[in-house]
């Protein structure tokens, strides 16, 4: 009887009978679900987008991967094997003249997208759909409940990328896509898309500007690249009040950052009650960055975590799937990733 009941609760059994004194028959009749863990996206495959000396290097997947070995982190996430997206799911959020352009680009040896500031190698069409499917795995297994949230350490990043020009470092845009994704094939509604990389997600906003399915808050130093995501830019039409943005000097850091999100963005999301939250973690907010000048530290980045968190217990069942975007520090994006990921795996609000 108690190997049958370790097997089917585990570590969660053991803990909560050294606890308390209640009694195996009444445990056993109200017994606690096994919750869902923390997966993560992250693969080798990423590191084929190679384009040299770049400060959007192969090197941050291998920073990231090491700091949550590091942290002894890794034994505990649940991996989550990335597949490629389809050319219906990138059109999702893409034109399909935008799609041929890349595939062009690639195919004929471009080194650089034709549409904007974005390096190319051999290999950067299908590592870019593998970061897009990345996500979408992430997506389809937290939404079904498998893993409460998720972590996705893929590259290139994406929230330049708008629907028709990749620019940025941004080739197609995951968190666009993946959104677009959770709504058309799992019938999810409202989407929150919380963007704190210092550079505006402005391929993000275009994708949503006239929607008011998704609520998109992006907080960035201002001016900045790539100089959209002002505060009057709001939406447009049905999406008019669905974008908010939070313009910030360079030198801006925790009191500044967390009022936008306790002032500004707090209400929003009491009114909207997202049934799904993505992060755009950008982690080139972080002090010490060579591509912005905000001033977050580690624990800042795991503060705002358990407040999206909290959020997505709220209203979306914890639903929650993290994105990396920028981060450029070589020397700190592994540790502040793990201070982010760690405060995904926690228990409890
Ligand atoms: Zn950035």
């Amino acid at each position: 009887m108690l190997q049958r009941i370790y097997a089917r609760y585990g570590a969660r059994f053991k803990l909560r009978y050294n606890a308390t004194d209640i009694s195996w028959e009444s445990y056993v009749q109200e017994p606690v679900s096994p919750s869902p863990g923390t997966g993560l996206v992250c693969d080798a495959f990423y590191t084929l987008h190679d384009t040299g000396g770049h400060a959007e290097s192969p090197l941050r997947m291998g920073v990231i991967e090491q700091a949550l070995i590091g942290e002894a982190l890794m034994p505990a996430l649940t991996p989550i094997t990335p597949r490629d997206a389809t050319p219906q799911e990138i059109r999702l959020v893409h034109s399909a003249q935008y799609l041929q352009t890349v595939r062009n680009d690639v195919h004929f040896g471009s080194g650089e997208l034709s549409t904007g500031d974005t390096l190319l190698s051999e290999y950067s069409f299908e590592v870019a759909l593998r970061a897009v499917g990345g996500v979408l795995a992430a997506v389809d297994e937290v939404v079904a409940g498998r893993l409460r949230n998720a972590f996705c350490a893929v590259r290139p990043p994406g929230h330049h990328a708008t629907p028709v020009a990749g620019m940025g470092f941004c080739i197609f845009n995951n968190i666009a896509i993946a959104a677009r994704y959770a709504q058309s094939h799992h019938k999810i509604g409202k989407i929150l898309i919380v963007d704190w990389d210092v550079h505006h997600g402005n391929g993000t906003q275009d994708a949503f500007y006239d929607d008011d399915s998704v609520l998109f808050f992006s907080v960035h130093q201002h001016p900045w690249y790539p100089g959209s995501g002002l505060r009057n830019e709001t939406g447009t039409g049905r999406g008019l009040g669905n974008t908010i943005n939070a313009p910030l000097p360079a030198g801006s850091g925790h009191r500044e950052i967390f009022s936008e999100f306790e002032m500004r963005l707090a209400p929003a999301v009491q009114r909207f009650r997202p049934e799904l939250i993505l992060i755009s973690a950008g982690f080139d907010s972080r002090i010490d960055d060579p591509l912005g000048r905000f001033e977050l530290v580690d624990s800042d980045f795991a503060e705002l975590t358990r407040m999206l968190r909290t959020w997505a217990n709220e209203s979306g069942n914890g639903r929650l799937v993290s994105v990396l975007e920028g981060g450029y520090n070589l020397r700190t994006l592994g540790p502040v990733v793990a201070a982010h990921v760690q405060t995904l795996m926690e228990n409890g609000c």
